[in-house]
């Protein structure tokens, strides 16, 4: 036989593939797209994925042998291999960095990955020796790296065994950052299946008379049986599980409830449930639509005719989810996938429950709450069994899913930064991907917000993409009004009460009278920003970085938020013992504590990343402000998007100038997006209110927030765009510099700068200090390079990679660290 290679891509930030051989008896099982176990280095091994085989030997090295093949059929295919490509070219990293960020850890074993063992395994397949050896060193010390257990085995190659014990669900991947995440089990009730007729119910009916605490809770069960619509046909509340805490909570209940279970007639189970995914849930019609919502799906179905993209400009609840319901039940009828991105975790737990009640279980939710097996079960769903998940709602790294029959993708709130990946390699952003993803699968995109990114709304007025606009509300409710408050003049009169105005104070009264709800946006997690000496003015700052440290009241510490670096809270001042320490600036956390003491009988909560760190956070707040059980929610961006609730007629806007004057060329875009966002939370089911705080009034984005109009907004920020040669007619490069040493890192950005300069003119800004400019203690420098559309940005790619190796090719050099980041944002 011919001797045959393999170029394999390893999960390593190192731009090329690497070539091994095949041994012979492997050369039936190695196919293109299969994982291979491979030597690397001394004593190291990897999962790889074959991209080509060939007869082609390397000439400048000897080639190891592939280990093994892990995969009887193929896991990545040509399209996903284009679309890898496709993201390693266009955001300047390596294809074993896409690989990285493309795969979950339980598909992508390597000699550092730590194991563990899953105590509540049970075996229903048998197990080979092997495995039970490695079982049973897991169990005499858990956690252990596939190094030491392979030391432990005496044994090299162990990752066959491994995978096959990770498909058994006996081992597990350890993630270190969901600590402590157990599987919630929880107590449901049934009737016992020998009650089989309304007959059998009727006599026990007659046998609970005297016990009527018992008889009241069977009714209980039979009316949450038909309200959750399982008992519509009398049956069918016979074979119906519902959760126990839905109707035995009291001690009274309880005692019935043990009662009835002794008698027989109920059984009382525990299972595990999915805390993000609703358990039960009721399948039901698609809402009709709307004459405009009709006309509005005519025009994106036509303009997808000649469109690869379009663009959905629809108003907040104009009703753009069900136009995207009825595409995605389109693309279910034609045997297709969808793809459904949404830019938040918190968002997803609230479309999910609107999308099962339509499409029941062919959807797959995928994002990074998300236990790594329960990743690598919906990667394998799509992968391997058919149509288990026709639908995939997730966040940005759901692009990277081994789809095989897309049709659609449909990107939510297309407008939001949280698309972008900022860190590690590949820094991509999700939405533009996508449209590539699409492309390459032939099919469509579409994209959806009521506040364009600038990028997308020029595309669509340059005819790129297709455009259809919704203007009016669902159903149609009124745009909120929305009112300024006037901060500097408040603060003259002295009539702030610490960060309210007077309106804003009478607004909520108002809105907490009428027994209706309300939402409060400071875009600042934390107490207060910094804290300050009111005797020398000293300033806590993190120690490995250049920022002021944000004190948290809660946990009484002071923490950084770039680094993670926390003190308690100092007593005194630390430069002059002086006891006066003020905190200065104000948060999310902050204004929880004055609202509850302001509106002492008002229920508050507070959605930031503080308070969503747990599984399954975002979701109890969700729904705690979902069935009322909530008056105030106050939050950062994350109130923001796209959320819908009923009640909400009130939204206070806490701080609108820290956003308009943030130092970035996109702080007028964001800040636009933000608070027409975050207005139209309001008044969704009749008009609602919001209310501005602000020192600036008349300033031209908060008018153009307040008569609703994003054209001009538009137009006036496409000028500022052109005149100072920024997205989108210029494409940025940001290149980040990184070292301990100061004046070793000033050096190599002066010279990288200076030969960029060579090559690019005067389209080359810095070397500047970023606003933070030391994290972690090292500096940072960073380096913006411009290109003009019209030119070729990959020609342009090609010179500026070339400068960064030369660079990095001189021994002083050597330890900077690069960072090249493609469309920033
Ligand atoms: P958007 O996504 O544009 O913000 P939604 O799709 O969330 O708007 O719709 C806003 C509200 O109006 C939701 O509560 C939704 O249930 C309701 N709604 C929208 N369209 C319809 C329809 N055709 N029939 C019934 N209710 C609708
Ligand atoms: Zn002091
Ligand atoms: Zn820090």
């Amino acid at each position: 036989m011919k001797k045959l290679f393999v170029d394999i891509i390893l999960p390593l930030p190192l731009p090329q593939l690497f070539t091994y051989s095949i041994p012979e008896y492997l050369q039936k099982t190695c196919l293109v797209g299969v994982r291979v176990v491979v030597p690397f280095g001394a004593r190291k091994q990897y999962s790889g994925i074959v991209r080509k085989i060939h007869a082609q030997a390397p000439t400048r090295y000897q080639t190891k042998p592939i280990v093994t093949v892990l995969d009887s059929k193929p896991i990545i295919y040509e399209n996903i291999f284009r679309f890898w490509e496709w993201i390693a070219s266009y955001y300047l990293c390596s294809i074993g960095e896409v690989y990285k960020a493309a795969l979950p850890a339980g598909l992508k074993l390597e000699s550092e990955t730590q194991i563990s063992y899953q105590a509540d395994f049970e075996a229903d397949t048998k197990l080979s020796p092997k495995e039970i050896q490695i079982l049973s060193l897991l169990e005499a010390k858990n956690e252990q790296s596939i190094k030491e257990l392979s030391s432990g085995l005496k044994q090299k190659n162990i990752l066959p065994q491994l995978n096959s014990l990770l498909e058994k669900r006996a081992v597990s991947i350890k993630e270190s950052l969901r600590r402590g995440y157990k599987p919630k089990l929880e107590s449901f009730i049934l009737l016992n299946p020998q009650i089989a007729d309304l007959k059998a119910l009727n006599d026990i009916f007659s046998d609970l008379k005297r016990a009527k605490q018992q008889a009241k809770l069977l009714i209980d069960y039979i009316q949450f049986c038909t309200k959750i619509g399982k008992g519509k046909r009398d049956k069918d509340f016979f074979a119906s599980e519902i959760k126990k805490a839905e109707i035995a909570n009291t001690t009274n209940q309880n005692s019935a409830l043990k009662q009835l279970v002794k008698k027989g007639i109920f059984i009382v189970k525990k299972k595990q449930v999915n805390r993000l995914i609703p358990e039960s849930y009721t399948l039901k019609k698609q809402s009709k639509l709307s004459q405009a919502q009709q006309t509005a799906l005519q025009q994106i179905k036509e303009q997808f005719e000649s469109k690869n993209v379009v663009l959905l400009h629809g108003v907040t609840s104009s009703g753009k989810t069900e136009i995207y319901i009825k595409l995605m039940q389109e693309q279910l009828q034609k045997g297709k996938q969808v793809l459904y991105l949404l830019p938040e975790i918190a968002l997803t737990s609230q479309i999910i429950s609107r999308l099962r009640q339509i499409f029941g279980k062919k959807i797959g939710v995928y994002h990074s709450k998300f236990s790594d097996s329960e990743r690598v079960e919906i990667w394998n769903g799509i992968n391997k069994k058919e149509n288990a998940y026709q639908i995939i709602l997730g966040v940005r790294s759901s692009i990277f899913l081994p789809f095989n029959k897309l049709g659609l993708i449909i990107i939510d709130e297309e407008h939001e930064n949280t698309f972008k990946q900022h860190q590690p390699a590949p820094r991509y952003n999700a939405r533009d991907a996508s449209i590539v993803l699409a492309q390459i699968h032939g099919a469509k995109t579409l994209l959806g917000t009521a506040t364009p990114a600038i990028e997308s709304y020029f595309n669509a007025r340059q005819k790129k993409y297709g455009l259809v606009e919704l203007t009016e509300r669902y159903a149609g409710i009124q745009m909120p009004q929305i009112l300024t408050a006037n901060l500097a003049e408040a603060r003259r009169k002295r009539q702030m009460k610490s960060h309210f105005s007077p309106l804003l104070l009478q607004e909520i009264e108002a809105t907490l009278q009428k027994k209706e709800q309300l939402i409060l946006f400071q875009n600042r997690r934390g107490y207060s920003p910094y804290l300050e000496c009111h005797t020398c003015g000293w300033i806590p700052k993190c120690e490995h970085c250049d920022v002021s440290l944000t004190y948290h009241r809660y946990h009484n510490h002071l923490s950084c938020h770039y680094c993670g670096y926390q003190i308690e809270m100092p007593r005194k001042c630390l430069a002059c013992e002086g006891n006066e320490l003020k905190t200065r600036g104000f948060g999310t956390e902050k204004i929880e504590s004055e609202i509850a003491e302001l509106f002492p009988d008002a229920r508050i909560a507070r959605m930031d990343l503080d308070s969503t760190r747990s599984k399954g956070a975002y979701q109890r707040i969700i729904s705690q402000f979902e069935t009322g059980a909530i008056d105030i929610l106050i939050g950062t961006q994350m109130v923001t998007k796209g959320l819908d609730f009923e009640r909400v007629n009130l939204v206070g806007i806490l701080n609108a100038d820290n956003m308009l004057n943030f130092p970035d060329f996109r702080a007028f875009e964001r800040s636009y997006q933000l608070m027409a966002q975050v207005s139209g939370r309001a008044g969704r089911k009749k008009q609602g209110k919001v209310i501005i705080q602000t020192i600036n009034p008349q300033h031209a984005i908060i008018q153009q927030v307040i008569r609703n109009d994003y054209f001009s907004f538009y137009m006036e920020q496409l000028k500022e765009r052109k005149e100072y040669d920024y997205p989108p007619f210029f494409k940025l490069i940001l290149i980040s510099l990184k070292h301990k040493d100061l004046n070793k890192l000033d050096h190599a950005a002066q010279q990288l700068a200076k030969s960029m300069y060579g090559s690019f003119g005067k389209q080359v800004l810095g070397p500047e200090y970023p606003l933070v400019s030391r994290i972690q203690n090292s500096y940072i420098k960073n380096i913006i390079l411009k290109v003009e559309r019209k030119y070729k940005v990959s020609a342009a790619k090609e010179v500026l990679q070339k400068l960064i190796e030369q660079l990095k090719g001189e021994p002083a050099y050597k330890s900077v660290y690069i960072t090249i980041n493609v469309d920033p944002l």
